[in-house]
């Protein structure tokens, strides 16, 4: 609680402005003890199990599924019988209601979702409950109104469901990778197996019910947790289509394996975004937007602006202002309703932000942390800015996937240009300029697959979302979503 201080005669005034407490209640969502496969709409007893935790306080939260190569196969058999019993063959209107449905469930459910995506992955819940939420719900919505407008979305191409697909998602947007992943698969009339990160099962397992809720024919979504093995059994399987998202270094894996076996492949990989800051800017939005940036999630975000580019005749300017914000930033239990930065997804996660940061120290750059208290259990890293940095240390070059902002600096467009395609990725970029001939130009010569223009972090699902070059290829959302999922006569 704030303190309070007496000034002479006059009423006491607050000394600090410091937040009261403001936990989220737990209680309305239920988790099980032990949960299974979830196969043919039915759960299947796992064989072997292992244990979920909460981040934040390192509390089991539940026994889950190991799968193994037999569980995997019969998922997969499960989803191939589903596509051919009926699913390929409903009329897309049909198929279209189940997804208005799950949509429409999500909605109804959201607060039990976001409570469990906080718990299970570590973040703050104003950003599962504002962010995560809202945006699978309108994934699955905008889907839904696809369903049955295949042939006008690809027109004289006789669009036509490929059959299985397997899909490998990651721990830092758990329900929301489902949704881009299920809801696109599932409009274009195919059945899917998916599996979870190990980290952050549990939002999918809930998801289950959903399905059941929604009364969606047995098999036609499948979800099998487990570690990487288990992803691995997928991509061998027999399924049409492998749509991944994760690190490069996994993605090249699965692209080596898939390699003439005739199964398509998308791949959303990791990325290295220049958030590009002109002296003409409108500079406190910059800086909110160089905040949510970086620190949105944990900087758990593929996407996230993690190389900043400033002008040089602003620099002093920007970081200074920078600073002050970081000092305002709250990193602390992801229940609480005022929490701005959560917890590290897991241990090996903190392991490697921490390994990168020290490489960053001891290769010349200049860190700044703001004063901060961290809980005593979890995995928490505080906010961190680096200064002087060069092009060529591993913070400028490497992902780091964590709450850490290199700053660069640049004297013309030109230059700018250069070094923000200066990376072996191309997932995303920001400009911030009042000049919208800049933003255009820029825009061109970026190479990313998406670029936000004076904001950044923002996806609605009529956007296409992808990468060039290590950061993958497909693109996932919008009408381009549907086209992995479809061949066409
Ligand atoms: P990861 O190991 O690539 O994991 C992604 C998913 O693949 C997880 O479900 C993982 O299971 C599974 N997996 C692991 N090894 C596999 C294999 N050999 N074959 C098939 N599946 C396998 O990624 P991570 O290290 O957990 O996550 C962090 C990285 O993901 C970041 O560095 C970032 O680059 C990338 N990422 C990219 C995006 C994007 O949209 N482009 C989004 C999020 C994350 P386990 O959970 O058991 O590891
Ligand atoms: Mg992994």
């Amino acid at each position: 609680m704030t303190e309070l201080e007496k000034k002479q005669s006059r009423a006491p005034v607050p000394s600090g402005w410091d937040y009261a407490p403001a936990p989220e209640a737990r209680d309305i969502v239920r988790i099980e003890e032990r949960y299974g496969h979830f196969v043919g709409g039915e759960w299947l007893e796992p064989r072997e199990t292992y244990t979920t935790i909460a981040p934040a306080s390192e509390e089991p939260l539940a026994e889950v599924g190991q799968a193994t190569p037999e569980e995997v196969r019969s998922a997969i058999q499960a989803a191939r019988d589903a596509f051919q019993n009926g699913w390929s063959a409903l009329p897309g209107s049909e198929r279209a209601k189940y997804l208005f449905r799950i949509a429409r469930i999500l909605q109804e459910r959201s607060r039990e979702f976001a409570v469990l995506e906080s718990l299970n992955g570590g973040k703050p819940i104003k950003e599962s409950r504002d962010v995560d939420l809202p945006l699978a719900a309108a994934h699955f919505f905008y889907y839904a109104g696809w369903a049955d407008k295949l042939e006008y979305a690809f027109p004289n191409r006789r669009p036509k469901p490929i059959g299985v697909a397997g899909q490998i998602i990651p721990w830092n947007f758990p329900l929301l990778m489902l949704a881009w992943k299920i809801a696109p698969a599932l409009a274009a009339g195919n059945t899917v197996v998916l599996k979870p990160a190990e980290t952050t099962p549990l939002t999918a397992l809930l998801f289950c019910d959903v399905v059941r809720q929604a009364e969606l024919p047995p098999g036609v979504v499948n979800i099998v947790t487990g570690d990487g093995r288990t992803g691995v059994e997928i991509v061998k399987g027999d399924v049409d289509k492998i749509a991944f998202t994760g690190s490069t270094e996994v993605g090249k894996a699965i692209q080596r394996e898939l390699a003439g076996t005739g199964k398509r492949l998308t791949l959303e990989l990791g990325g290295k975004a220049a958030n590009i800051v002109f002296d003409d800017c409108a500079l406190d939005q910059a800086v909110e937007g160089i905040v949510n940036g970086i620190y949105f999630n944990q900087g758990h975000v593929c996407c996230a602006g993690s190389r900043l580019f400033v002008q040089e005749s602003i620099y002093e300017d920007v970081v200074k202002k920078l600073k002050r914000r970081m000092k305002t930033l709250r990193v602390g239990d992801p229940l609480d309703k005022n929490t701005d930065v959560g917890a590290i997804n897991s241990r090996q996660q903190l392991e490697k932000i921490k390994e990168l940061v020290a490489a960053g120290e001891q290769e010349g750059a200049e860190i700044y942390q703001p004063p901060c208290k961290l809980p005593e259990k979890g995995y928490w890293f505080v906010p961190t800015v680096f200064t002087n940095v060069a092009q060529s240390y591993r913070i400028a070059q490497e992902e780091i996937f964590g709450p850490v902002l290199s700053v660069l600096t640049f004297r013309t467009p030109d230059e700018a240009v250069e070094k923000a395609n200066n990376t072996p990725y191309g997932l995303s970029a920001g400009i911030w300029t009042e000049k919208g001939s800049r933003i255009l130009w820029m825009a061109e010569r970026l190479r990313a697959g998406v670029i936000w223009a004076n904001t950044f972090n923002r996806f609605d699902p009529a956007s296409p979302f992808g990468g060039y070059k290590e950061s993958g290829f497909g693109r996932e959302g919008g009408r381009h979503g549907l086209e992995p999922y479809l061949e066409f006569e």
